[in-house]
Order: structure tokens, then sequence, then C-alpha cells
């Protein structure tokens, strides 16, 4: 459905009627997409970045967080136990580290898709002939937050980044043919409103297939520890609006949204959303990957996410999605 740029801000900030909001995107959801919430199992195989990201846990500045890449036999291995466990789809994620080369991804991606899964690679900016080769190997999906749209801010938020660099890329990836996924954080220093509804229109103008939108939490160890951060329910509002705007994509229920609130992702789920990506990351570090602090589930294992959100879901009358989960247009 269209919506102008003032219509999205009307909705953007009216929290005094967001509960109709959420009705409407709630029942959009249920008409293009179904009862069924499509599970994704995250793997966040390193944390070691070349990037500096003044919002980022992860950062490259960071000195305190103990880094760590897990080994491609101990990816590999954590992803066949995520498809043993039932998880149909299986989300890559990493900070930018050169380690994983083009080979040695592709090595993995051929010996994951053995496993009968989609994958999802959310690895960052790399070269069009990685993409591409990635992509011939077998990945079906590609993870990218644009992040804000307001390229002075993107700028402040990363002095060495490129904003046009990673549209570039997006761009890339969707004519490569993957799936694409994007997205936002909402409530970062300086954004107002207006930029976050222009986010949301950039979105829709792209096509993506997924778009991702989670609250900015400020992290200790980071240039903005003393920022405020965004709320739970501007971030369910812009995710809603994006219901709207996009009715039949693939909306995750962000887990930096569980992070603000216990029942943070269910009441996503109740706002437009219809994925979940628990994780499946092993042992240390979990804690170790930690973009922003409060993370959710840091001491759990995977069967103990996969069954503890399984039965949330169920509570609230959804199904856990039976197939691929990818976006049917
Ligand atoms: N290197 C990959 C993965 C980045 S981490 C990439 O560049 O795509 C995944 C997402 O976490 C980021 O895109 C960002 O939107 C989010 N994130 C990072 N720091 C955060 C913070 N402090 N609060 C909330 N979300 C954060």
């Amino acid at each position: 459905m269209d919506l102008s740029r003032q219509e999205c801000i009307k909705l953007l900030k009216d929290e005094e009627n967001q509960k109709d909001l959420f009705r409407k995107a709630d029942d959009i959801r249920k008409q293009f997409v179904g009862d069924e919430v499509h599970l994704r199992g995250l793997i966040e195989f390193s944390n070691i970045c070349r990037n500096n990201c003044l919002y980022c846990g992860i950062r490259r500045g960071n000195k305190i967080v103990t880094r760590y890449h897990m080994s491609e036999e101990e990816l590999i291995e954590t992803a066949k136990k995520a498809a043993g466990i039932g998880f149909k789809t299986i989300v890559m994620q990493s900070g930018e580290d050169l380690y994983y080369d083009c080979d040695r991804m592709c090595r993995i991606i051929e010996a994951i898709k053995k496993f009968d899964v989609a994958i999802t690679l959310s690895i960052g900016e790399r070269t069009y002939n990685e993409y591409k080769a990635w992509r011939n190997a077998g990945a079906d999906r590609y993870l990218m937050r644009i992040e804000t749209t307001d390229k002075d801010l993107y700028h402040k938020l990363d002095p060495l980044m490129s904003w046009q660099h990673r549209f570039d890329c997006l761009m890339m990836i969707k004519e490569l043919g993957y799936e694409l996924g994007s997205g936002i954080m909402v409530g970062l220093p300086e954004q107002s409103i207006e930029s976050i509804a222009d986010d949301l229109l950039f979105l829709k103008n792209i096509g993506v297939d997924m778009a991702g939108i989670g609250p900015f939490i400020p992290h200790p160890q980071t240039p903005l520890a003393s920022e405020q951060g965004g709320s739970l329910n501007l971030a369910l509002r812009t995710m809603a609006v994006m219901r709207i705007l996009m009715n039949d994509i693939n909306i995750p229920a962000t887990t930096a949204m569980e992070s603000l609130h216990p029942k943070g992702r269910i009441m996503a789920l109740q706002a437009g959303a219809n994925v979940v990506m628990p994780n499946v990351t092993e042992g240390e570090y979990r804690r170790f990957y930690e973009l922003y602090p409060g993370k959710i589930c840091v001491n759990d294992t995977p069967i103990h996410c996969r069954s503890c959100i399984g039965m949330k879901i169920e509570a609230i009358g959804r199904k856990i999605g039976t197939g691929f989960g990818g976006h049917k247009k």
C-alpha cells in the first residue's frame, strides 16, 4: 500500500493511537503472509571487524571485547546442528572479518547447502566478485542494513565508511539474484522521525524482500555510550508502518526489541512481524558477539532458544513455518 511521506510521519509520531496502527499491520500480515512464523537460525561466527561504527559494540576500536572467530569446521558443525533441530534457514552473521575470504566462504556455503537449508549471509560490504561467487556457491539471501538514509548522519556514525558504497553493495546483491534484506536502526543520535519516514520509503523503493528494524541500544564501550537510544514503541511503530508499505515481505521481530522488553518479539509478531531469528551460536561466543548491551539469551543453548520461542509463538495462536520461508511475491 502506498503512503505519502507525510502519512508515514504522522503514523510514526502518533504514540497515542499506536494500538490501531499495530492492529492494522497485524491484519495485513495475516492477510498477505499468513500465520506462519519463519524461524532462522542465527550463527554469530566472528566478532572481528575492520570497521569502526560508532554505535557498535564489536567496532574495531573496542579493545576490551574478547575477539573470536569460529573455524571453518566449527561453523559448518554449528549449522549442521541447527539444521538438525529443524531450522530451514541458516543466517551467518559476523563483523567484516577478512579471514573469511572468498574461497573459504564458498567452501562453507557449499558444505552447509548439503543440509537442505536456505542460506542467508550477513557479513557486510565485500566485492562484486565475492558476492557473485557466494551466490554461485549456493547462498540464497543477503542481509545488510542501510542503517539510516540520512547520509550526513551515516558518515558521522562512521567517518571512514561511505553510504554510497553500502548502497552500491545492496544494488549488486539484488542484481545477483539474492533475496535482499536490509533495514535500519531507530533512535540513533540526531535521527529525526522525518528521516525514519525517508528510510521506510527508501526500503520500499529499492524493493527489499526483508526489512529488519531495531532500536539503537547504546553500548558502554563505544563513543555513543551516553546517548539515549531508541524506544521499543518507536521501533514497533516503524516496523508496523513498514508492513503497511510492503504487505508481503518478511519482517523479523528483532532481538534488539526483546532486549528492551521481555515480550518485545511477541509484541512485534502482533504488530506486523512474521519472522524470528533465534540464536544458534554455541557457548561463550554468544556473549562476545555483543553489538549492544543487554542482549538476550547469552547463556542459552540452540535447542533451548528453539523450544522457548516455539512455545511463545504457539501461545499467541501462530504456527512455526515449515518451508524455507522466502519472500512470496
Ligand atoms: N557486519 C555486518 C553485520 C552487522 S551487525 C553488516 O555490516 O551488515 C548487525 C546489525 O546490528 C547492524 O546492521 C546494526 O543495525 C545492528 N547494531 C549494531 N550495533 C547496534 C546497537 N548498538 N544497537 C542496536 N543495533 C545495533
